[in-house]
């Protein structure tokens, strides 16, 4: 069955017959050879449950052409031109494309052109990109998250580094929305830090949020508390943190945030509310903020809870 038949995409069915790209919306079918790929019958004789993301390290004409001679061993469903977002299909969905280890037999692979390690991937690459990968999350019931639209680097039991630093997750997660439209802001709250035993749970501040929190003295060592909340979608939020007060608190009690940055607050005040640590762009999946113990000795610091707000 063609994926142009569902219910989500028969706008697009009118245009479409046998031999053509699955996605009408991909501008060209340049067949990979046979002996580059595996025949199935997706999604019966295996599911497809993820959609691997590549840079090709040259171009995506280049690519779909090396595709087509049989001294690859090698090919993907699409190519898309990173200049321009033109679409080559290779493989069709319902065959098994060899791009990545682990995830041929239930993957969808999009190479894109460019290089790993050069920032060369324009807008309209990415709109055209994740057009397909939502149209994946659609029709296959591929989980719109950072586990099942992964990287080529980020599957075990691959050595290659791409799409590499300068792939912009969170642009394409929020491009690739399945649901579309407009993501209502929303909290992301975690109110159980991980811990190691050395500290110790507190219960009886009347600021506090939730049941409990968790503190310890102040030290030269790393020993942080962790939150780790998994965020749905990508995009710019808000990272604040609650703590309840006193004049034994830590006045330089140093937040990690999750790109590596350190926001020092001081928990002798403002106890009992949400105090922002600082606006970070995102990505969807797990995100951690640590509180670390190490600054000027002599205090406590309270790990109570972290709460993310957006996308905004
Ligand atoms: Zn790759």
């Amino acid at each position: 069955m063609k994926r142009f038949l569902s219910a989500a995409l028969a706008v697009f069915a009118s245009s479409c017959f046998a031999g053509t790209p699955d996605l009408p919306s991909c501008d060209s079918w340049q067949p990979a050879a046979s002996c580059n790929y595996q025949n199935a019958s997706r999604p019966t004789s295996s599911a497809i449950n993820y959609v691997i993301i590549h840079k090709v390290e040259g171009s995506a004409a280049g690519a779909a052409s090396w595709f087509q001679n049989c001294a690859a061993g090698v090919s993907a469903h699409f190519a898309f031109n990173n200049s321009t977002g033109y679409c080559y299909q290779c493989v069709q969905e319902a065959d098994i494309a060899w791009h990545c280890i682990n995830r041929n037999t239930n993957g969808v692979g999009i190479e894109h052109g460019g290089y790993t390690n050069t920032n060369d991937v324009a807008t309209v690459c990415y709109d055209e990109s994740a057009l397909e990968t939502k149209s994946c999350c659609i029709y296959y019931t591929v989980a719109y998250d950072r586990s099942h639209i992964q990287g080529h680097s980020e599957v075990p039991g691959n050595s290659h580094t791409d799409p590499g630093p300068y792939w912009n997750w969170t642009y394409y997660m929020s491009k690739c929305n399945p649901a579309g439209g407009t993501i209502t802001p929303k909290s992301y709250i975690d109110d159980t830090p991980a811990v190691s035993a050395n500290w110790i749970t507190g219960t009886s501040a009347a600021d506090k949020y939730g049941a409990d929190y968790k503190y310890r003295s102040t030290a030269a060592l790393s020993d942080a508390a962790t939150w780790t909340s998994t965020l749905a979608n990508g995009g710019s939020y808000d990272i604040s943190a609650w703590w309840s007060a006193g004049t034994n608190r830590s006045a330089t009690a140093p937040y990690i945030l999750p790109n590596g940055a350190t926001v020092s607050k001081n928990q002798q005040a403002n106890g009992g509310a949400w105090n922002l640590l600082g606006t970070q762009s995102l990505g969807a999946g797990a995100q951690t903020t640590k509180l670390s113990c190490w600054t000027t000795t002599g205090f406590v610091v309270v790990a109570d809870a972290i709460n993310y707000y957006g996308p905004k």
